[in-house]
């Protein structure tokens, strides 16, 4: 018998963490911070404090963790999304004994993410190579830990597997099934049916999307979409800027192969893609290094946008501000706060969708009437999902074929539609399909 805690993510789009207690050891996967609440906090601050995220409920409510401090073994995490990584700078230092484990991109992030916050982090951290295991000692048993290759909207995600006397358990949040993506491999198919067929006791799974009656489309099809808004248009003398999500590294990819291929030279501009861009290259898998410019201190961005205004056909800048958050380069830029010129029939392409928070949409509005005022095209939703719908989260429910099954990452009104989908796959509401919210304990036997 173990008990599952849904600490967070499961009343809102953010602060993942699930916590698996056995009697003596407790595992949490993943240690995320709510975004939006973040964006809010960052319009009055720079760099906010641990107690500051606290205060404004971006961080998961650990108070059943802090109550058993001692029996945390590890903080399991699946992958570089903030969501999900975010917050092991803040809360990881109140069980220092708890390893942190991750993929080697995910850790390179976690790494910068302590460093640019000076956070004191002494957590034993443990790099664990995609498809590999590792193993962790509880009090009276040891525990196999898989993080298995899954597809995703960051490389190097992890569908990871706890194995324990009591059963396997599987937490597959964040995924979707690419057979075949930008970069890196597809789902490890062979690895998912040997655990099924040892059988899997729980899984925990992404139902973001769960209501849309849909597969997700490869990541090659977002390929396809930035190929043609940048071939099809004409873009002759005008100025094209792309902004998309700085941790989608097979975004990045696409955009500076095809920019290439227009004769453009790329220039990357903004803290975070500079961050995303770097532990890419430092773990070994940028698509980027020595193909394109990385700006990103404020008199370097100044100094370089100010020579590609002159010359802009020579030119595709990628940035951050798809979501208009305040002061990224795109909503300075559009504010003319940065020495460059929007002039009629210029180009923004947002590689990206816009989150369904009133924050981002109404930012996003404000930004897309600015540009129109300016008589500059906008190609907006060129992308998409690194989530599952409705019959991506069938076929791994048939992979695994759980036990049980709790679906994650996100309110009743992203985990109900998970919920009936699996009730017409014959799991019983209550039984073997749990609906959760945060704070809830499932005993799972
Ligand atoms: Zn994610």
């Amino acid at each position: 018998m173990f008990k599952v805690h849904t600490i967070g993510g499961y009343n809102e789009v953010g602060k993942n963490m699930t916590a698996i207690e056995f009697q003596e050891d407790i595992f949490v996967f993943d240690c995320g911070i709510h975004l939006p609440a973040v964006i809010d906090l960052q319009e009055s601050t720079q760099e906010p404090t641990s107690k500051m995220l606290e205060d404004a409920g971006a961080l998961p409510d650990d108070s059943f963790l802090m109550k058993n401090r001692k029996k945390v073994r590890a903080f399991l995490i699946s992958h570089a999304h903030l969501d999900h990584v975010g917050a092991v700078l803040h809360m990881a230092k109140k069980y220092p004994q708890a390893e942190v484990v991750g993929t080697p991109f995910t850790i390179e992030i976690l790494k910068t993410l302590i460093k640019d916050s000076r956070a004191l982090v002494r957590n034993k951290i443990h790099i664990v190579k995609p498809d590999s295991s590792i193993t962790i000692r509880g009090r009276k048993q040891t525990y196999k830990i898989d993080f298995i290759n899954i597809t995703h909207s960051t490389p190097q995600t992890s569908v990871i597997t706890l194995h324990s006397k009591d059963g396997a358990i599987v937490y597959a949040n964040d995924y979707k099934l690419d057979d075949t993506p930008v970069m890196g491999s597809p789902p490890n198919y062979k690895k998912i049916k040997e655990i099924a067929k040892k059988g899997v006791k729980l899984l925990i799974i992404d139902a973001l999307y769960s209501g849309d009656d849909r597969k997700t489309h490869s990541e090659k099809i977002a390929r396809a979409m930035v190929e043609e808004v940048l071939f099809t248009v004409d873009h002759r003398n005008k100025a094209i800027i792309i902004s998309t999500f700085s941790s989608h590294i097979a975004r990045l990819k696409s955009i500076l192969e095809f920019s290439k291929k227009l004769n453009r030279k790329v220039v990357f501009i903004g803290r975070s893609l500079a961050k995303y861009v770097n532990a890419a290259q430092k773990v070994g898998i940028s698509p980027i290094k020595g193909k394109a410019e990385i700006v990103s201190y404020t008199k370097q961005v100044e100094s370089r946008l100010r020579q590609i205004d002159k010359r802009r056909h020579e030119y595709v800048i990628v940035c951050t501000g798809h979501q208009a958050e305040p002061n990224s380069i795109l909503d300075r830029m559009v504010a003319g706060k940065l020495p460059f010129n929007f002039k009629p029939q210029d180009s923004v392409i947002f590689s990206s969708k816009v989150i369904p928070t009133p924050v981002n949409q109404s930012a996003r509005a404000k930004m897309d009437k600015k540009l129109k005022q300016k008589d500059v095209r906008i190609f907006d939703n060129v992308h998409v999902s690194g989530h599952g719908g409705r019959e991506d989260l069938r076929e791994m429910v048939n992979l695994f074929k759980p036990k049980h099954i709790i679906p994650s990452h996100g309110g009743l009104d992203k985990t109900t539609p998970a919920m009936e989908l699996v009730k017409e796959m014959g799991y019983k509401y209550g039984e073997t399909a749990h609906l959760c919210q945060n704070g809830n304990v499932i005993e799972v036997k």
